[in-house]
Formats: C-alpha cells, sequence, structure tokens
C-alpha cells in the first residue's frame, strides 16, 4: 500500500488515542466456518509479557496490516484520554445522534465514527479523567434521554470505559481503535465532518475542544451512578467445540496440555495439532472454556478429533450398527 504517514500523524494518534501501552489485536485469521475474526493481546516474541504499543503499532495500524484495539482505562491513574460510546443495535444511530447533540448543549465536541453496524462516538479529555466520572455523566444522559444501556441480551449502548476503576494490573475492555482497517468489514470507518483522509480525519480530530476536569465535575454535580447500571459482561465467547465427554470422566483436556494461561473466561495454551504440523509457536491457538473444560476450540480450526489424536488420546468412535 503506498502510503505516506507522516512521524506527525502517528504521534498526534499515539497523544489523542493511547492511555496505556497494553493493547489487542484483531486476528488475521477469520474463525473457521465463520467471518468472525477475534480480539488478543499480543505478546512479546517469545516472552509471556504484553507487548507494548508503539508508533510502530500505530503506523501498521494506520497502514491497515494490523487492527489494534484500545484500551480505555489506565490503572495506574484509573483515568481515560477519551470515552467512546459503542452502538450496533437497529436505530442506534439514532441514539448516537441524540447524545451527540445534548453532549453539544454542553459544549462537549462529539466525534461520531461509523462502524460496521451503527457507530462509536467519540469524545476527549484532556487532562485524561476519571473513569468513574465519566461514566457518571454518560450513563446520567442516557437516562435522561431515554437511550438503552446494554445489558444481557437487551440492546443498548456501551460505554467505554466499562468500569469505575481497574485492578492493578487490570485491562478492562478494549475497543477497536479508530482509522484502521477492520479485517471482517476489510475496509477503514470514518469520522463524519471531515473528508476521508488520514490527514484531514485526524486534523479534525485535534481540532476538537477537549473536556477538562472543572467541565466534567460541573456536569455531574450532585449526581452518582444511576442504579442498575450493570457490572460489564465478559465478552461473548465463540462457538465451542463440545469434546462429547461427560462431565467428571476420563479425559480432561487440561491434564493433557502444556501450560496455560487464563484470558477472560478462556485457558489459552498451545494447540497440540497445530504444534505437531510445526505451527502456533505463540502457543496461544488452543482455547479453553474455563468454566466448562469440556469445551475447546483452534483458532486455527483443528478438529476435536485432531487434537486429540495429536494428544494420543484419539476420541473413541462409538460403535454404530
Ligand atoms: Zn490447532
Amino acid at each position: 500500500m503506498d502510503m505516506h504517514l507522516t512521524t506527525r500523524l502517528v504521534q498526534d494518534y499515539l497523544h489523542l488515542f493511547v492511555n496505556r501501552r497494553a493493547y489487542t489485536l484483531q486476528s488475521m485469521r477469520p474463525l473457521p466456518e465463520s467471518s468472525r475474526h477475534y480480539y488478543f493481546r499480543p505478546r512479546e516474541n517469545g516472552t509471556e509479557r504484553p507487548a507494548a504499543l508503539t508508533q510502530s503499532t500505530i503506523r501498521q495500524h494506520l497502514e491497515g496490516t494490523i487492527t489494534m484495539g484500545l484500551y480505555a482505562i489506565n490503572p495506574t491513574t484509573q483515568r481515560c484520554k477519551w470515552v467512546a460510546i459503542d452502538a450496533d443495535y437497529k436505530n442506534s444511530m439514532e441514539d448516537l445522534l441524540k447524545l451527540q447533540y445534548r453532549l453539544s448543549e454542553d459544549n462537549v465536541q462529539a466525534a461520531l465514527e461509523m462502524s460496521k453496524r451503527g457507530g462509536h462516538l467519540w469524545i476527549f479529555l484532556r487532562p485524561p479523567l476519571l473513569a468513574r466520572e465519566c461514566r457518571i455523566y454518560i450513563h446520567n444522559l442516557a437516562l435522561r434521554l431515554g437511550v438503552p444501556v446494554k445489558e444481557g441480551l437487551r440492546d443498548g449502548i456501551e460505554v467505554f470505559p466499562k468500569h469505575d476503576t481497574l485492578r492493578a494490573g487490570g485491562f478492562g475492555n478494549a475497543i477497536r481503535g479508530p482509522l484502521g482497517i477492520h479485517r471482517e468489514a476489510n475496509r477503514r470507518f470514518w469520522f463524519y465532518g471531515a473528508d476521508h483522509t488520514l490527514e484531514a480525519q485526524m486534523a479534525y480530530l485535534n481540532g476538537l475542544r477537549r473536556v477538562t476536569e472543572a467541565d466534567l465535575r460541573r456536569f455531574i454535580a450532585g449526581e452518582m451512578m444511576p442504579s442498575g447500571v450493570a457490572l460489564p459482561r465478559p465478552a461473548p465467547t465463540p462457538a465451542w467445540v463440545y469434546s462429547g465427554e461427560k462431565r467428571g470422566t476420563e479425559f480432561d483436556i487440561l491434564h493433557h496440555v502444556g501450560k496455560v494461561r487464563k484470558v477472560g473466561r478462556n485457558y489459552v495454551t498451545r494447540c497440540p495439532s497445530c504444534a505437531g504440523a510445526g505451527h502456533d509457536r505463540g502457543g496461544d491457538n488452543l482455547a479453553i472454556l474455563v468454566s466448562d473444560t469440556r469445551f475447546y476450540r483452534c483458532w486455527a480450526g483443528c478438529t476435536k478429533q485432531m487434537i486429540r489424536a495429536a494428544l494420543r488420546c484419539p476420541i473413541r468412535m462409538r460403535q454404530t450398527a
């Protein structure tokens, strides 16, 4: 791709969007038998350490060779550089426009980004502001406007940051970094309000008024988090391969695979079938559902028969008449 990204553009992006060095990457390959890509936390080559987001990461994201996700909260400060409101349900654009209009009454200039369905509404903060106070502001606005908040199966907006605070070493939830190329949609999603070039888009975003701490304190004076705002729910899990055993009977894959890491609801480890073929050097192709280890899958598409065969514990074939 012939792109000439200036260092200035990359640095502007860093200053605007990056509040910590942890990040996520969208998988290059979709899940087998679907078009879904998933996000994972990359690690430094050959180590267990999380990879750090650098200007090179941003450059690759803007060039479209990778797609990164950004975390809102820096756990050392519990503060955010931005708030993003994600809405992807039917008529969600209407709700985002309502919010954008209401925010403008507070002199908050929110930028609306297109997405695969619906959009993301971004609000920029300077200096970084407390996640808890940002959430009090947005959730009260949504409540007054009658904009629904997602909960369980109920459609509604999702507010990033999704937590008031993070414990030390916590990550919270990541959202797709703007202006990259979505791997599923295979296209860039632009912000409304500026020409469709990276330069014009970043100039537009840089020109937006930032919310200050004094602004935010004024907006939320006397307000608390509305009751009923639910704690964040775990990310949806993919369709799991069901290994077919009854619980508690002989085979538990955890006894057969190597060292596992816990990532959200899953254990992640090297896929034995991939490893046998010289793949999965990253050691993270196999995901095992923590709450029920009968469910596991290889992101590269190995079947449970292949995995079990590689473990020398082949699945016994049912005798059929
Ligand atoms: Zn595999």
